[in-house]
């Protein structure tokens, strides 16, 4: 078989032939003609169209490689005339209208690109870094346009920060499919409402049955004012980080006013109070008990902490409520500051709180997505930009189709 039927039948050309392929030292060039008098595609509607119009000068397209030979497409594009759009540009079968490489080519480097950063993914196809770029903006174009996009009932919303805690986005995922849902700039009422506005919809908001999230005003304003069939559940997770973030600050307050010697003794004590006591070894426990024996209030800070972590294992409402109850005037009676501060954001979310112990749903399904977004961000040494960082978080976690090879 001649290589140029070979290429032919590789690129699935019907109404156009290849005429010739010559090999320079870097590429391996296939020029591409009109096959006799075969009918054309418009490129905007794809229906066949008897009349060419004009005949355009020639353009050309990245291709896969064949061994170590990139391939370069070259064919002089024809204008039809079709009868729905008028004098359009013909629809070329081996790449969409706007590319600049074929869509095989466009396809492997947005795989590749959810593996590997868009550094190194240009690397491996001698690109640079902005056509990498523009085709994964490309794919997440059309994956988002042609995406399955079933009735969603459980959400959950959070944050991730772009340059270390300073800059916000906004993520959505589908709890249920375990899929990225949206991703938006900032975390701001303002920003956030175009989930609510524009990727939902009033009509699909409806369906929202759960929104899973950290205490965070905007987001709870957003649900109430767009999701009203929706019922809000404060992340577990979010809330044992606040917990774990009062734990610390009773630490660094007592450490303040701590002799020398003394701290010596709490040194490194933090992470033996915030570990589970089940998973210390022999000597850690021994340094635990030392800790407990004083009665400081680091210690009383670490038993509030462990009581209130039985209140997930509860599996009836109103018991689950007596304990939160209790706990919290326990705490308002520890003289410990921090934990005082805890309850009262409990007391003020426990609507969104209660409900846990009959939902039993949190964001630490989708906690592999996050860590995922967290290396995204880190293999590509930050984005400086959000929109490609959008771009890169859409590709990798939403699980978009790509353009279909023809
Ligand atoms: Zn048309």
């Amino acid at each position: 078989m001649l290589v140029e039927t070979f290429i032919r039948k590789q690129l699935g050309l019907k109404a156009h032939t290849v005429t010739k392929v010559e090999q320079t030292a870097e590429f391996m060039i296939i020029h591409i003609d009109r096959l006799g008098d075969r009918l054309l595609r418009c490129g905007l509607c794809r229906q066949r169209c008897r009349e060419v119009h004009s005949v355009r000068k020639e353009r050309e397209w990245r291709d896969l490689s064949m061994r170590n030979l990139p391939l370069k497409l070259r064919y002089r594009p024809r204008r039809v005339q079709c009868p729905r759009c008028g004098v359009r540009v013909e629809d070329f079968p081996w790449a969409e209208p706007w590319a600049r490489v074929t869509t095989s080519l466009a396809n492997a480097v947005a795989r590749l690109a959810r593996e590997l950063s868009w550094q190194g993914t240009a690397r491996q196809y001698g690109l640079n870094w902005k056509s990498v770029a523009t085709i994964v903006q490309r794919a997440v174009q059309y994956g988002l346009k042609n995406r399955a996009r079933p009735a969603v009932h459980v959400i959950g919303m959070d944050e991730v920060s772009r340059r270390k805690g300073q800059v916000y986005l906004t993520v959505v995922y589908d709890l249920a499919r375990r899929v990225l849902l949206w991703v938006g700039e900032d975390r701001t009422e303002e920003a956030v409402k175009k989930f609510f506005t524009e990727e939902m919809g009033r009509r699909r908001c409806q369906t929202l049955r759960v929104v899973c999230m950290d205490m965070w005003a905007p987001y709870v304003n957003l649900v109430r004012e767009h999701a009203r069939n929706a019922q809000i559940l404060f992340d577990r997770f979010h809330i044992v980080k606040h917990l774990n973030e009062a734990v610390d600050q009773v630490r660094r307050d007592e450490m303040r006013r701590l002799t020398k010697k003394e701290k010596v003794i709490f040194k490194r004590s933090r992470w033996l109070l915030l570990k589970n006591p089940w998973n210390l070894n022999g000597d850690q426990k021994e340094r635990l008990s030392t800790l407990v024996r004083w009665n400081t209030p680091i210690v009383r800070a670490f038993y509030l902490k462990e009581v209130f972590q039985l209140f997930w294992e509860y599996k009836q409402p109103a018991r689950a409520k007596a304990l939160l109850e209790k706990w919290m005037s326990s705490a308002m009676r520890s003289r410990l500051e921090p934990f005082k501060k805890f309850v009262r954001m409990l007391r003020s979310h426990l609507d969104g709180i209660l409900p846990w112990t009959k939902l039993r749903l949190s964001n630490g399904a989708v906690e592999g997505m996050n860590n995922k977004i967290k290396s995204i961000s880190h293999r590509s040494f930050g984005f400086r930009s959000a929109k490609h960082f959008i771009a890169a978080i859409y590709h990798c976690c939403a699980r978009l189709p790509l353009p279909v090879e023809r």
